[in-house]
């Protein structure tokens, strides 16, 4: 059985007074079976990890350099988030491919700093809506997954989101049965590189406009074993229903 997740990407939102809402959520939260995790800006991830205490929720990163230390200015190493009390980093994630100009071949590398680290990875794939449009997601999905995984993926070091680029903030989100198309395609893809159990054990997160009155409905799609959630994590009344309908 794969345990459910769910992960709030805070991107850079967040200073010291957003741990407050660490403080509501704690105590929103008591269902050990969901894992709940936290992507705050790295500058806040030493404080977030003091408010989470002994509390059942885990602090990511929002992305990693590949190397362990060096002259890379500005950048934060997986070792660093690891050595803040991070157990998950987010690589891949659309915004750092578009804004970064990040490739597979650096998230497969970014992925790999990841594990050498122990951290859990969050590889991001999905679609623009151009790419969309032209009918060419399940293929862009393929080559994003082929490109982005490195080889000894496992279930406990990998979770895949499939986050549509035109969903992401925009209010927008795609028909269950096209989640569930997608979903169903990285499994399989999944099976076949890794072995079925393997395939079958890596978690796979729907993320793209997730909120409170959508989740329930996108959670029961087959092969969604949780949400990456950007805007609607960045406070606990928002982010804890979601959360609730995982239950
Ligand atoms: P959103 O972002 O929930 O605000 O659409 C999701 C994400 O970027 O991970």
């Amino acid at each position: 059985m794969r345990r459910k997740l769910v992960a709030g990407n805070w991107k850079m939102n967040g200073t010291s007074a957003a741990l407050d809402q660490v403080e509501k959520l704690k105590s929103d939260h008591t269902n050990p079976s969901i894992d709940i995790v936290l992507c705050p800006p790295a500058t806040l991830l030493h404080k977030m990890m003091h408010s989470i205490g002994n509390a059942p929720i885990f602090a990511g990163g929002q992305d990693c350099h590949a190397d362990v230390s060096g002259a890379h200015t500005g950048d934060v190493s997986a070792e660093m988030l690891a050595d803040c009390g991070a157990s998950y980093v987010i690589v891949g994630h659309s915004e750092r491919r578009t804004d970064h100009r990040e490739t597979n071949d650096q998230v497969r590398i970014k992925t790999k700093a990841a594990w050498r680290a122990n951290l859990k990875a969050i590889v991001c794939i999905g679609e623009t809506l151009e790419q969309r449009e032209a009918a060419n997601t399940l293929d862009i999905i393929v080559g994003q997954l082929a490109g982005s995984i490195p080889d000894n993926a496992t279930g406990e070091n990998l979770v895949v989101a499939y986050e549509p680029v035109w969903a992401i903030g925009t209010g927008k989100v795609p028909g269950l049965d096209d989640i569930g198309e997608v979903h169903d395609l990285i499994r399989t893809r999944l099976e076949r590189r890794f072995g079925s159990g393997v395939g079958r054990s890596v978690r796979l997160l729907y993320g793209g406009s997730v909120k409170a009155s959508n989740a329930g409905d996108i959670f029961d799609v087959s092969n969604v074993d949780g949400a990456l959630v950007g805007g609607a994590s960045l406070k606990a009344d928002d982010f804890s229903p979601i959360i609730n309908a995982l239950q």
